[in-house]
């Protein structure tokens, strides 16, 4: 929840902020000028030139809205057209396919695969990006791989999932083991703001066990004909042209368990490979997608007692401040039968026991004499890698980067980047009677970036303005206050969407977030308050 309630809550101001400000649809171009490729690349990818135009016009579900600060509103409209000016350049002359169109056409009727024989993918990495991916291929037929090292892995996370994903994903309910209703923003001198009033009967945050959810949907996958192998992927040999197959080496534990298994080397042959395995993944280094910056996120599960449990039945508890992370925030999340308390940094990120200790301290009150029954650590990505395609390799979730910045929020992006980068394979690839190449596969990035650019820009800009002081922070739950940020925040983070906006609602909030930062800036700060 941590990551995921804070996705709702700091995205809240920002994002009406912005909202109001109209910067949202001024930057839906942004994230995707900023990441096209240098011409080599384009040329590589023949017919997917039209991508420029289709950016800039994207849509969002972020709403418009009235301008707020016409300085600002100037200047980003003056960016926007720089940025569209030098798309349009790169879309006519360096983007447009290099084939002629009659070349186009020979070469799709020459990839046409023999009757009988399927397209060929492998999914690496068996998380909620993999699995659903392999589920979707499976289902269209496709002859699906799914390459999963730790069969019960448990991914250090908050496991904080939307609403909207258990119908999307039609996951049960009694794969959540916590409801959360009630949300409690603590400022960093522990004023304490309940949000989730708003919330109707039947909505609530799912709180999840990783190794519960990614293994239903990994089953989900197998049952639908996906062929699971429980190995650790090694490398590829890329191929050397278009009708060349990719060579996968992994480890196959089939048949053994436990950390001492040492597998059996094995190689398989696919057209089309999907990179799902994560932050540190394998399958973005061989294809040399490029870094990103990263924030540590570290946790401890804590059995707590009874008594103190009751209290976090049915709350997620979001402390910010300078002691608990200089740029993030710290959790308390309900478990099944414990918390989780964690914080995160991506800026000092050897600091990170220091703020985890700023964290067990702040919450002591409500924690103490929790016994800790697991400590985990995990990278969580900052911001897409420069390259999320080459050749016929894709990658999704977090190996492709789509964990929102601000909230840390990636469980449903993950799941949805690998719905739709199947999606996009299965519509291309005819159900798998035709082979695809890396033109294909970029309409999965144009359609991404196109429906979930905004808000990555939204939340990155909340993070900036509300993450940097303490004075910011204390605004920032100051304003968690508000009826209409609490709707508009859940309503965002509950179903991806916001509902209903008010643009009057959005002025009122503009007027009181700026007297917030301006009342917070100027004055020395309350004293601290003690947790009841
Ligand atoms: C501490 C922490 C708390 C978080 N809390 C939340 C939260 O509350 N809500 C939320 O939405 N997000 C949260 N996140 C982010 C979320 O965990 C990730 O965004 C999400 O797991 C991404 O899913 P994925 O499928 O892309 O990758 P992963 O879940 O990382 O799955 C990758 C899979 O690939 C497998 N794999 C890796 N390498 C190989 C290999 N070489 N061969 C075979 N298999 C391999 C791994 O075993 C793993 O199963 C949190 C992250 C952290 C670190």
């Amino acid at each position: 929840m941590p990551i995921t309630i804070c996705v709702g809550m700091m995205p809240v101001v920002l994002l009406l902020l912005l909202q109001a400000a109209g910067i949202v649809n001024a930057f839906v171009a942004l994230p995707v000028t900023a990441r096209l490729p240098p011409v080599s690349r384009m040329k590589a990818l023949q017919g997917n030139t039209r991508i420029a135009p289709a950016h800039i016009q994207g849509s969002t579900n972020h709403g418009q809205g009235l301008s707020w600060a016409a300085a600002t509103a100037v200047a980003m409209t003056a960016i926007t057209v720089v940025r569209r000016a030098r798309l349009c350049a790169c879309t006519d002359s360096q983007a447009r396919p290099v084939a002629s169109s009659k070349c186009r056409v020979a070469l799709m009727a020459g990839d046409k695969l023999p009757e009988g024989r399927k397209l060929r993918v492998a999914v690496v990495g068996g998380g909620p990006g993999g699995a659903c991916a392999a589920d979707e291929l499976a289902k269209a037929g496709i002859e699906t791989y799914l390459i999963e090292r730790k069969l019960d892995n448990c991914k250090p996370c908050g496991g904080a999932i939307p609403l909207c994903m258990l119908d999307e994903f039609d996951l049960p309910l009694d794969i959540v083991d916590r409801q959360v209703r009630k949300m409690t923003m603590i400022s960093p001198t522990n004023k304490e703001v309940q949000i989730g009033q708003t919330l109707k009967d039947n909505e609530f945050i799912g709180m999840v066990r990783r190794e519960v959810l990614d293994s239903f949907l990994r089953n989900r996958a197998a049952d639908n004909g996906a062929k699971m192998i429980n190995g650790l992927f090694l490398g590829m040999e890329i191929p050397k042209d278009k009708s060349e197959p990719y060579l996968l080496t992994y480890n196959d534990f089939s048949g053994q368990d436990g950390n001492s298994r040492k597998g059996d080397k094995k190689t398989l042959e696919v057209d089309v490979v999907i990179g799902a395995d994560g932050a540190n993944s394998r399958v973005a280094k061989d294809i040399s997608a490029g870094d990103y910056e990263y924030a540590i996120a570290f946790q401890e599960r804590m059995k707590i007692d009874d008594a103190k449990m009751e209290y976090y039945k049915d709350r997620a508890e979001m402390y910010v401040g300078e002691d608990v992370s200089p740029d993030f925030y710290a959790w308390v999340f309900p478990k099944s039968n414990h918390v989780a308390v964690g914080t995160g940094t991506v800026i000092d990120k050897k600091g990170i026991q220091r703020y985890q200790q700023g964290i067990r301290d702040r919450a002591a009150p409500r924690i103490q004499g929790g016994e800790i029954i697991r400590v985990e650590a995990h990278p969580i990505p900052e911001h897409p890698r420069p390259w999320r395609v080459n050749d016929r390799t894709a990658l999704i979730g977090d190996a492709a980067g789509y964990v929102t910045k601000c909230s840390g929020e990636g469980i449903y992006f993950a799941a949805k980047s690998g719905r739709m980068c199947a999606q996009t394979i299965v519509k291309r690839s005819e159900n798998g009677t035709r082979m695809i190449q890396s033109y294909d596969l970029m309409e999965y990035i144009r359609e991404w970036d196109a429906k979930y650019g905004p808000t990555y820009f939204v939340l990155d800009a909340l993070q900036k303005l509300f993450y940097t002081s303490d004075a910011a922070r204390e605004s920032f739950v100051e304003l968690c206050e508000e009826e209409y940020v609490q709707q508009v925040t859940f309503d965002s983070y509950l179903y991806k969407t916001v509902q209903g906006n008010d643009p009057v609602g959005d002025v009122k909030l503009l007027g009181k977030t700026i007297s917030s930062l301006v009342k917070n800036n100027s004055k020395a700060p309350d004293a601290m308050r003690t947790l009841a």
